[in-house]
C-alpha cells in the first residue's frame, strides 16, 4: 500500500499536469488536504510532507484535531484549518473560535453569527459563499440569484474576509459537472469584477474551490483555484462520508 507521502506526491504532480494542460501557471492552484474521519496522526504525517492546508467537515471532530495539533509547524507556520461542512447555525461559535477559513457560508444568518462569534485576537475568517448553481431544493449553497446579495453582505460584516465562491457540484455525470464547473467560474469572475477590494490592504478575492479526488483535473482546466482532495490522499473513508 502506498503512503500518504507517496500518495501527496501522486496529487502534487495531477495538479502541476492539470496547469500544464490548462496553459495556467505553476503554483496556481492551490491543495486543501480533506482530513475529515482521519486521526490526528493522519495530518501529522501529512504536514511532515509538507502539506499546510487541511479541510474538516464535522465541526466538532474538526476543532478536536485543531487542538490536538495547535503546536505543530509547516516550514514554520501554523497548520491552517478550512472547515468546508455544512454548518447549523448553533454550530457557528466553535468554527469562529478555531478555523481560519469557511467555505460553506451560503445565508445571512451564518455570516452574522460567525462574524459576531470571531474572537478579537484572531484574524478575520476567511470565508468563501457556497453556491448552488444547480438550484437543487435538497442541496445546500447560496442561488445564483441571491448571490450578489449575500456577497454584499459578507463584504459588510467586520470579521469577515470574502475571498471567493465555492461548490460542491451533483457528479451525476461529466457533463453535468463541466456545466456546473463553467457557471460557478463564471459566477467568480462575476463576483470578483463586482466585489474584489482591488487595494492592496485586504487580501483579494482570489479563491475558486472546487474539484476534489475524482474531478480535479476538470476543475482546473475550468479555472479552480483550490482543489479539496480527501481520499487520493488519505485513502477510503469507511464511514460517515
Ligand atoms: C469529502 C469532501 C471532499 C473530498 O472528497 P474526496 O472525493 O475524498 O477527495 C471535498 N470537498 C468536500 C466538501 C467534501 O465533503
Amino acid at each position: 500500500m502506498s503512503t500518504i507521502k507517496d500518495k501527496l506526491q501522486a496529487i502534487r504532480s495531477r495538479i502541476a499536469q492539470a496547469e500544464i494542460a490548462a496553459g495556467r501557471g505553476a503554483g496556481s492552484v492551490a491543495l486543501l488536504a480533506v482530513s475529515k474521519t482521519f486521526p490526528a496522526a493522519a495530518v501529522e504525517e501529512a504536514a511532515a510532507c509538507g502539506q499546510r492546508s487541511f479541510g474538516e467537515n464535522y465541526i466538532q471532530e474538526g476543532v478536536d484535531k485543531i487542538i490536538a495539533l495547535r503546536g505543530l509547524r509547516v516550514a514554520g507556520e501554523p497548520l491552517e484549518w478550512h472547515c468546508i461542512g455544512p454548518i447549523q447555525s448553533n454550530k457557528t461559535r466553535p468554527v469562529a473560535e478555531h478555523f481560519d477559513w469557511v467555505h460553506t457560508v451560503d445565508r445571512l444568518k451564518i455570516a452574522e453569527r460567525l462574524s459576531e462569534q470571531r474572537p478579537a485576537h484572531l484574524p478575520p475568517l476567511q470565508v468563501c459563499i457556497q453556491l448552488n448553481v444547480d438550484d437543487a431544493a435538497t442541496k445546500s449553497g447560496v442561488a445564483l440569484a441571491q448571490l450578489d446579495e449575500l456577497a454584499r453582505a459578507v463584504q459588510a460584516l467586520p470579521r469577515l474576509q470574502l475571498r471567493g465562491l465555492m461548490c460542491i457540484p451533483d457528479p451525476a455525470s461529466e457533463a453535468k459537472l463541466l456545466s456546473n464547473f463553467i457557471a460557478t467560474k463564471q459566477a467568480f469572475t462575476r463576483t470578483v469584477s463586482q466585489f474584489d477590494p482591488k487595494t492592496s490592504a485586504r487580501p483579494a478575492l482570489d479563491t475558486l474551490s472546487m474539484g476534489m479526488s475524482a474531478d480535479l483535473e476538470l476543475a482546473v482546466a475550468t479555472g479552480s483555484t483550490m482543489v479539496r482532495v480527501g481520499s487520493a490522499i488519505f485513502g477510503s473513508r469507511s464511514a460517515r462520508v
